[in-house]
């Protein structure tokens, strides 16, 4: 059906003509079009001779990494210099939202530019994506780019068209008791090799390079390794603060999947009875993995300047999905769209991006694919539900057309617990809501940035929440999103105490 409907998106004369123009300027060459030469080459040097104009795609990515847990974007409490290098550089879209705050189904979700329901990856242990999917790998490998993937994986198919290395090899190095390494940290290693010697070679043809770090994302682990501890824990230096939003003193009106978190997932359940100090820690542990990631993300960025490349690359960093942070006392990710868990930094830098421009518009992970093959002038397909930033990239005004709202989504972590949800955000709204109870939420993103109040008994946000639910049945309408007709199965035991995490039996 999607597939069947493959057009392939026209790209319009205008863009093109710039996507061309910022390819030449990279390369010191001028764009000639198709016209055969005179030597009478064949199709093949032609076709070699106008890929190479073409500008180098380097894309990095890290797992379970916050907007907010960036120094670029106002963090004192972590030092990320890589990353801000990037920022710094580039343009970043400030209001991107992930698609699905798990791995898998966000992984899927932008390297195909469908949502999760469309590609059947809604948990950690789904299905493969169908084989005629449409994906970044598969587009870029027929237009001639070299597709090169380092790092993690966790695709469902959807790295088809990359040339996958996936042999999970680990470094190991002393890790300190208070931040216990695992298999992520380990792997993380061996990709910064890979990738680096990838960017010494020298490249005939240009190279869409993904470098896929798995840090944060070994913050999960710690949390089962120091799980249900109060007092002894290892010494981990000065301690952050809690985020403003830790106590959830709302609660009681929040919806029974929030309720009772602790009963739908493990990472949730290990933390249920920490105390502040830990959550602290926590915090702490986490900036620790996330300036692992960074000092990674650095030397890949070292790795490119030092290489012929440096100049006519394009850099893309993001993240797949967020952390809880603490925040209404939650730690990893899971059914809940607060922004620690769906918003997630989404940065362009090189050949005609602006350098420190920030963009408010609302923007998805999906957005990835139509953005890239924009950039380079390759057709995508046109009815997918990411949409290219480059209208955003080039004007300093948000254009007429671009969307009102964007969603994200949850079914499962791994089957033993299905929590069918979905979220939609506005410019200044955002409306979650869960099968179990048809519990909904409604927060100010404006007033209340920390989702600190659920409104959706609030009287006088009544036409608000009217509109919201009207603009959530149109999401389902348009998308063909069978989102009402799946239901929730929380899993055994639950349910059974008194709402806070602290209440759940030990
Ligand atoms: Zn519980």
């Amino acid at each position: 059906m999607t597939e069947s409907n493959y057009k392939g998106h026209l790209i319009s004369r205008r863009s093109f003509i710039k996507s061309s123009a910022i390819a030449a300027a990279a390369t010191g060459l001028t764009v000639t079009g198709c016209a055969s030469s005179p030597e009478g080459k064949t199709a093949t040097t032609v076709k070699k001779k106008i890929t190479s104009d073409k500008p180098n795609i380097l894309i990095i990515t890290c797992d379970q990494l916050s907007f907010d847990a960036i120094s670029a974007n106002g963090n004192s409490d972590v030092r990320t210099p890589g990353m801000d290098r990037i920022f710094n550089s580039g343009t970043s879209f400030d209001n991107t939202y992930c698609q699905f705050p798990l791995c898998s189904p966000s992984r899927a979700s932008f390297w195909t530019g469908r949502l999760p329901h469309q590609t059947r990856v809604m948990a950690n242990d789904a299905k493969m994506i169908h084989n005629r999917t449409v994906t970044i790998g598969s587009l870029f490998s027929e237009a001639g780019y070299e597709t090169k993937h380092f790092g993690k994986t966790h695709d469902f198919g959807s790295l088809r068209g990359f040339d996958v290395a996936r042999d999970n090899i680990e470094h190991k190095a002393d890790a300190p008791e208070a931040f216990p390494e695992h298999y992520q940290s380990k792997r993380d290693r061996v990709t910064l090799e890979l990738a680096t010697r990838y960017l010494q070679q020298e490249h005939e043809t240009p190279f869409l390079l993904a470098v896929e770090f798995y840090n944060p994302h070994n913050i999960n682990n710690w949390i089962g390794a120091f799980k249900d501890r109060f007092d002894n824990m290892p010494d981990m230096g000065n301690l952050p603060a809690l985020r403003a939003n830790h106590n959830n003193k709302d609660m009681v009106n929040r919806p029974n999947a929030i309720k009772h978190a602790c009963c739908t997932t493990t990472r949730q359940r290990q933390a249920a009875h920490w105390s502040e100090q830990n959550f602290r820690q926590y915090l702490k542990a986490y900036y620790y993995y996330t300036e692992m990631a960074d000092d990674c993300v650095g030397k890949v960025l070292d790795a490119l300047e030092q290489s012929d490349a440096a100049d006519n690359t394009l850099i893309i960093f993001m993240s797949d999905h967020g952390d809880g942070m603490g925040s209404h006392n939650l730690v990893a990710k899971s059914h809940f769209f607060y922004d620690e868990t769906t918003r997630v930094p989404f940065v362009m830098s090189g050949p005609g991006i602006a350098k420190g421009k920030n963009v408010t518009s609302l923007t998805g992970l999906c957005d990835l694919l139509p953005t890239l093959c924009e950039y380079v002038g390759i057709q995508y397909p046109e009815n997918i539900y990411g949409r290219s930033l480059q209208p955003l990239l080039n004007d300093t005004q948000e254009p007429k057309d671009w969307r009102k709202s964007i969603v994200s989504q949850w079914y499962s972590m791994e089957g033993h617990s299905i929590q069918p949800a979905r979220m939609i955000r506005t410019r200044n709204f955002k409306y979650t809501h869960f099968i179990e109870d048809n519990g909904e939420e409604l927060y100010d993103m404006i007033n209340d940035s920390g989702e600190t109040r659920n409104l959706v008994s609030d009287p006088v946000y009544k036409e608000t929440l009217a509109s919201m639910r009207k603009t959530f049945a149109d999401y389902l309408d348009d998308t063909g999103d069978d989102y009402l007709s799946m239901h929730a199965i929380p899993g055994e035991n639950t349910r059974n105490h008194n709402i806070g995490y602290s209440s759940h039996p030990k």
